[in-house]
C-alpha cells in the first residue's frame, strides 16, 4: 500500500501546494482522500487518469477539501468512465453532489444531446458515514474515526489496513486523543501541520486581529508545537506533515516538531509518494 500526496496546501492558493488531496493505492484500488482545488491535475502528474477512481472519501465539509469534486466527477465521465463513482463523507454529502450535479446540468446535457449516443449521466453513488465506520472498499479494510474541528461537525481522519501495512490521515483536527488511539504505532501517519504564526495577518479575512486568528486557528487545527506531541504518543513508524501555509519552512517544521518527536518525519511535499 502507498500513499501520493497530491495536495499538501490550504485553502489559500499556493502553486507549489496544492488544495488537500491524497491518493490511496493498494494492489488494483485507488482510493482518493479528499479532492481540494488542482486535484484532477495533480492525478495526471502523478500518472492516474481520472477514470482509474471508483471511490472517493470527503473528511469533512470545508470547501478546501472537496472544491474540485465537480470538475473530477465531469471529467472522469467525459475522459470514458462507465463505473459508477462511490463517494463517502459526512452527513450533508448528498446533499453536496446534488447541489454541484445541478450546477452543471445545462453542462452534462448539451455533452449528452451533442454526442448523440444517449449516454448516462455520471452515476454517483453516495454514502454518508453515521456511526457505522468500518467499511471494505473495494476489499480494502478502510475504517472512518471522529477528529475534533470544531465548528464543523461531523470531521473525520481515515485508516487503511492492508494484511502488512496501515496508513492514518488525520484530516483537519485540533490535537486529539481519537487521532492518538487510531493512530497509534501505525506504519503512516499523515498528519495536519498548521503554521498559523507564519502567517501574516490581513485585516478584511474576518478575524478581529492577528491574536484573535490564531487563537481560534488553535481551536479547530493543529499547530506544529503540538504536533510533535501528537506523534510522540502515536508512535508511528513515520509521520508525514500536510496541510501546511505558504510560509512554512520545511526545516523550521523538523525542528518544531523534533522537539518532542525522535521517529522518523517526512515534511510533506506535493506528489510524494511514501
Ligand atoms: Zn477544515
Ligand atoms: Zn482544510
Amino acid at each position: 500500500m502507498q500513499i501520493t500526496l497530491l495536495g499538501t496546501g490550504v485553502p489559500t492558493p499556493n502553486p507549489k501546494r496544492r488544495g488537500p488531496a491524497q491518493l490511496i493505492k493498494a494492489g488494483n484500488v485507488n482510493i482518493l482522500v479528499d479532492c481540494g482545488s488542482g486535484t484532477v491535475n495533480q492525478l495526471v502528474q502523478g500518472n492516474v487518469s481520472p477514470p482509474q477512481i471508483n471511490n472517493v472519501l470527503i473528511t469533512h465539509h470545508h470547501s478546501d477539501h472537496y472544491i474540485d469534486l465537480d470538475h473530477f466527477i465531469i471529467t472522469r465521465w467525459i475522459m470514458g468512465a462507465d463505473k459508477p463513482l462511490h463517494i463517502y463523507g459526512p452527513i450533508r454529502q448528498k446533499k453536496i453532489i446534488e447541489n454541484m450535479l445541478a450546477v452543471h446540468e445545462y453542462d452534462l446535457k448539451i455533452r449528452v444531446e451533442h454526442q448523440g449516443t444517449k449516454r448516462p449521466l455520471p452515476e454517483v453513488i453516495v454514502h454518508e458515514i453515521g456511526e457505522e465506520i468500518e467499511m471494505e472498499i473495494d476489499g480494502l479494510k478502510t475504517r472512518a474515526f471522529h477528529v475534533e474541528h470544531p465548528p464543523v461537525d461531523p470531521a473525520f481522519g481515515y485508516r487503511f489496513d492492508t494484511q502488512d501495512r496501515s496508513i492514518v490521515i488525520s484530516g483537519d483536527t485540533r490535537p486529539c486523543e481519537n487521532i492518538i488511539k487510531n493512530a497509534y504505532n501505525v506504519d503512516l501517519l499523515v498528519h495536519e501541520c498548521m503554521h498559523s504564526a507564519k502567517v501574516p495577518f490581513v485585516p478584511g479575512g474576518g478575524w478581529k486581529s492577528a491574536e484573535h486568528r490564531i487563537e481560534a486557528m488553535a481551536r479547530y487545527h493543529t499547530f506544529p508545537e503540538k504536533l510533535g506531541l501528537i506523534a510522540k504518543d502515536a508512535d508511528p513508524k513515520i509521520l508525514a506533515t500536510t496541510h501546511m501555509v505558504s510560509h512554512s519552512e520545511p526545516s523550521e517544521l523538523m525542528e518544531i516538531i523534533g522537539h518532542d518527536y525522535s521517529g522518523a518525519l517526512v515534511i510533506g511535499e506535493d506528489l510524494m509518494t511514501i
